[in-house]
């Protein structure tokens, strides 16, 4: 709009009359001297899990292993279906905090930017950094510089935040730059004072922050495709997983998939750039594309390792069944394709029961210590899907790999006492049980070092989906706006 971002921008007129002429705005102005802020106690941003996502999902090599543990309020039932090939470019939500007793400052190039209560076309420019947090009713905004102002949104309703029309679509916040509008969401369920940052992004300006944290720099072009095109399925599923049920679609972590918000990594936005529009395909919908960092040479079936399910239980996802099950060549270089973990029996058996008390899984719960742990079963391409465990008074469990690997991992302090993976050989050893551990991750779907391998020795992107998600095709989707930092989106909803 060639506002040099000294004006007060015109939709600040507009708010003022709506504000001033309609008592149903829900927006009061309490003109505050600067500066005066309440102040709080400050904790860093925290991404803690939602229930699907959490208990199941893809893995960055570069992530540490973070104990992540679900809790499962009711809701909507899921669509039945995987969502078919888009004909256009879909906006996803991604959750890049959640924010305690913390203001969330925003800001903006121009030094300004628009605020509404989410839905109303009615709002107001702030002159940036904007300050924001929840209020007793509603929310706190309060701009910077001289006689700035701080406004009292009444109602519990979100928050949405955009740049002005014309500027490019990137927020500043914590020090990235973030593309797409930002909502505050207010999370009573996590105090008063807890809010949800989410931005809503277009899939391909959304893709590249993903790469550039999920694979590592140098590697090969065909590796960072294919992790294009698999990430892209993923997030659409999740998007369409979500829709009218939960205010994001994905957060930025290792729960659903790495975010860095806008990034100039070449690598990863040529990547997105040349795969752009594209999904991964089975049976006319596009598949939930999971992947993880290393499968340790035996993949996983994603309804062993993600969630039960239609969704989960078909061709690409599945290794039984397979006379290709057990990989040969994969990710034997990758540096978590062998480890292990040693943890006291006692302390041990504490995680189990203390997962299995809070999961509410009393088939699980009551082990008194572990006599003994064998593999119960294994899939067809020889990675444990179960595990029986013997207390010494003889009450005998059975534990699947991946709710394990959670529960050992709930209890964990860092990665010395985690599990990287449920593929484990697990036995007794001097009051210890030992694990000797293969891979990083679920293990279902494609293997981002067996990929990355793959893409060294020549193998195209389509080759390499081909062999981690057998029978799906690659097909082509509508595509908006590609990627870039000054992509014109519409402004307001
Ligand atoms: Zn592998």
């Amino acid at each position: 709009m060639g506002d040099n971002g000294w004006r007060i921008p015109a939709s600040y007129h507009r708010w003022l009359l709506a504000a001033l002429g309609t008592a149903a705005v829900a927006w009061s102005v309490v003109l505050l001297p600067s500066g005066c802020q309440g102040s709080g106690v400050s904790r860093s941003p925290s991404l803690p899990p939602s229930p699907l996502e959490s208990a199941r999902a893809p893995s960055s090599p570069a992530g540490p292993v973070v104990a992540v543990q679900p809790k499962a309020p009711e809701r909507p039932k899921p669509p039945a279906l995987r969502p078919t090939l888009p004909t256009q470019e879909p906006v996803i939500r991604v959750r890049v905090a959640m924010v305690r007793n913390e203001p969330i400052v925003l800001s903006h190039p121009s030094g300004w930017l628009f605020v509404k209560p989410d839905g109303e076309a009615a709002g107001r420019t702030f002159r940036t950094p904007v300050s924001i947090r929840p209020a007793a009713q509603g929310w706190s905004v309060a701009e910077s510089g001289d006689g700035a102002s701080r406004v009292s949104v009444a109602g519990d309703g979100p928050l949405h935040i955009e740049p002005m029309k014309g500027w490019n679509r990137e927020i500043q916040w914590k020090g990235g730059d973030w593309p797409g509008d930002a909502t505050l969401v207010r999370r009573p369920d996590e105090g008063g004072d807890a809010a949800d940052l989410v931005f809503a992004v277009p899939m391909e300006t959304y893709l590249p922050g993903v790469l550039a944290k999920e694979l590592y720099k140098g590697w090969s072009d065909d590796a960072y495709r294919a992790q294009a095109v698999a990430a892209r399925s993923y997030a659409l599923c999740e998007h369409a997983w979500w829709a009218g049920r939960r205010h994001y679609d994905v957060v930025a972590g290792q729960a659903s998939q790495a975010w860095i918000g806008a990034t100039a990594d070449a690598t990863s936005r040529r990547a997105v750039q040349d795969t752009a529009g594209q999904y991964l395909m089975f049976d006319g919908r596009v598949v939930p594309a999971y992947y993880s960092s290393c499968c340790g040479g035996a993949p996983a079936s994603a309804t062993e390792a993600i969630r039960e399910g239609s969704w989960m239980d078909i061709v690409p996802l599945t290794v039984d069944g397979r006379e290709d099950a057990r990989p040969r060549g994969c990710c034997e270089k990758a540096p978590t394709a062998r480890w292990k973990v040693a943890l006291g029996t006692t302390e041990f058996a504490r995680r189990l029961d203390a997962w299995a008390t809070r999961e509410g899984r009393k088939d699980l719960g009551g082990v008194s210590g572990v006599k003994s742990i064998t593999t119960a079963e294994e899939n067809a391409a020889g990675r444990p899907v179960s595990f029986r465990i013997t207390d010494p008074r003889g009450r005998k469990v059975v534990w699947d790999s991946e709710d394990l690997r959670y529960a050992v991992n709930a209890g964990a302090s860092g990665s010395k006492d985690s599990l990287k993976s449920g593929f484990v050989a697990p036995r007794i050893e001097g009051g210890k049980v030992v694990f000797e551990g293969r891979g990083h991750g679920h293990g279902a779907g494609m293997c981002q070092y067996g990929a990355e391998a793959m893409g060294k020795s020549g193998r195209g992107y389509r080759q390499i989906l081909a062999r981690y998600y057998p029978g799906a095709d690659v097909e082509q989707g509508g595509t908006g706006s590609v990627a870039g930092a000054s992509a014109s989106l519409p402004g307001g909803e």
